[in-house]
């Protein structure tokens, strides 16, 4: 598959906005903390299991509230440097596993920003996503070769009716996913991953012995022949 061009570099930067952004509203919010280079990792994360795969930088740093500064001031931090920065912002309060929590959230051009704030402990997490962007080209469909052709069947065997000789999975064609409605990649609901036909396990073809009732429906040559009256 090949590479979308310049893909790779535009997340990056990408990643270095998110990094440069949520810095902006850390020095606002907790002054005293700065948030290190380290906290944009090295390489990507895997956002939506689409064909092809999307791709985004994610970061997540966990600080607290400096000396003097209550939650609700840090909230209105928040709010001020993400309003400065032309974020749609929402103020969610709840009480999450630690206690209770406000959560300001920041949206603007696929970038969002969070800013995590616990009253109690005074705990504060900011956390951001960039927008995702594919970096390969999208892949051609597979169309493997079939395994098994008619004349390829051996003796004593019948041309699997599940597959007609391909061996992969008749369903996602020996990918082992399908796409869903929305575009994004589902398991395989016939093979389960397997790659290959669930009926001949991939081998084209099945032996005439051990087939069942309803499978020799599928072949007419096996019916057995009309009984005739006279030798009845
Ligand atoms: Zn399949
Ligand atoms: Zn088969």
């Amino acid at each position: 598959m090949a590479e979308v061009a310049g893909a790779r570099a535009e997340l990056r930067r990408f990643g270095e906005s998110l990094l440069a952004q949520v810095r902006a509203v850390a020095e606002h919010v907790t002054p005293a903390v700065a948030i290190p280079d380290s906290a944009l990792p090295d390489l990507p994360e895997v956002a939506e299991w689409t064909d092809p795969l999307r791709y985004r930088f994610s970061l997540r740093e966990q600080t607290s509230l400096p000396a003097g500064v209550c939650a609700d001031e840090a909230v209105r931090r928040a709010f001020e440097t993400l309003a400065a920065g032309g974020f749609d912002i929402t103020e969610e309060r709840g009480t999450a596993i630690f206690g209770a929590r406000i959560v300001v959230t920041g949206s603007r051009d696929g970038f969002w920003i969070k800013v995590r704030v616990w009253p109690d402990t005074g705990d504060v997490v900011y956390a951001g996503v960039t927008p995702m962007l594919a970096l390969l080209e999208p892949q051609a469909p597979l169309h493997p070769d079939p395994v098994r052709t008619r004349e390829m069947v051996e003796r004593g065997n019948v041309l699997c009716y599940e597959c007609d000789g391909l061996g992969w999975c008749p369903g996602c064609g020996g990918l082992g996913w399908v796409l869903d409605d929305a575009g994004l990649r589902r398991r395989c609901p016939e093979c389960r991953e397997q790659r290959v036909c669930p009926i001949c396990r991939g081998s084209g073809q099945l032996p005439t012995e051990g087939l069942r009732r309803t499978e020799r429906a599928f072949y007419p040559e096996l019916a057995d022949p009309p009984v005739r009256q006279d030798e009845s």
